[in-house]
């Protein structure tokens, strides 16, 4: 929760990608339809980030899990404050696995004990690091992953406008897998909430009317969990796996958990006048769209060699 009184309108989160890719983002309007789903996850979200600065005397080396290429390190870079940055692309994923996310890890050089503090949790200070006690979150950001082959893609140039279709919902893997990023099923804050009897976030379970049952991961909700979305009935976005032919947005107790994890979840506004219907094709192809475990394994991984500075 942010601690800090800011003035003036709550300014939305910004979700920058950085594509790592071989090819399957070439097309422009692939890459516009995935920054159209963090515009609509980044649009919701009004927590006040602070800079990660590498332009002076420190520097921050950002770093994910690459399925290509293990766990690799960026460049030092600067994360803008307001801003999450994920790295993406397409890759070779397991069969029948859509896509595939997490939060990043990170490196830095050595550092003042404060700079190290902002780059851990950006001024989040319920974000102690720890599933025991973190009640907040303020990550860099991670990296989200889309399978090359096996998936027939369906790529909607308007994603808040529904049509039937058949194919594997692009925009629908892609805020799921971004949902990740933020900690679903992966954060400390997520963890302390996660309890025998499934997740026990207050607003989640307000939503649900009771505690959530979780899948065997227990980083997704138990398959076929549902909510709603503006008052219609859907399958929460956050369960383990998507029907093709099937847009699912976050719903109210997708959107609970992540407030429940920390972050500052303002009232739907441009998502207003969206309408969800069944689409009535064949629930033929069932495809799981999983978490990454190791990704969220590594989500605090970091190198400092602390010298007094
Ligand atoms: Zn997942």
């Amino acid at each position: 929760m942010a601690t800090v009184a800011v003035m003036g309108p709550a300014a939305a989160l910004t979700i920058e990608f950085d594509f790592d890719d071989d090819g399957f983002f070439a097309p422009q309007d692939r890459r516009d339809l995935l920054q159209a789903a963090g515009d609509y996850v980044g649009g919701r979200l009004t927590d006040s980030l602070t800079v990660i600065d590498s332009s002076g005397p420190y520097d921050f080396f950002p770093g994910y899990s690459d399925p290509d290429a293990g766990f690799v390190y960026d460049a030092a870079r600067t994360i803008p404050e307001d801003t999450l940055v994920i790295y993406t692309g397409g890759r070779d994923l397991s069969e029948g696995v859509a896509g595939e996310g997490g939060p990043g890890g990170y490196k830095t050089s050595p550092a003042t004990q404060e700079w190290l503090n902002n780059a851990s949790n950006r001024g989040q200070v319920g974000d102690t690091g720890l599933s025991s006690t973190s009640t907040d979150i303020g990550p860099w950001g991670g990296a989200i992953w889309f399978a090359n082959d096996g998936i027939n893609w369906h790529f909607d140039a308007d994603p808040l406008s529904l049509e039937p279709f058949s194919g594997i919902d692009f925009f629908s893997v892609a805020i799921h897998e971004i949902a990740h990023v933020l900690g679903f099923g992966t954060a400390p804050s997520w963890n302390r909430l996660v309890g025998e009897d499934g997740f026990s976030g207050p607003q989640a379970v307000a939503a649900h009317g009771g505690d959530v049952a979780l899948s065997g991961d227990d980083a997704h909700w138990q398959e076929g969990t549902r909510s709603t979305v503006a008052g219609t009935s859907q399958e929460a976005a956050m369960d383990p796996d998507i029907n093709a032919g099937t847009r699912k947005f976050f719903t109210e107790l997708d959107w609970a958990a992540l407030a429940d994890m920390g972050w500052e979840v303002q009232a739907p506004d441009g998502v207003a006048g969206v309408e969800i219907s069944p689409v009535p094709l064949p629930a033929s192809v069932w495809l799981m769209v999983t978490a990454l475990a190791g990704l969220g394994m590594l989500g605090r991984r970091r190198s400092r060699n602390l010298t007094a500075a």
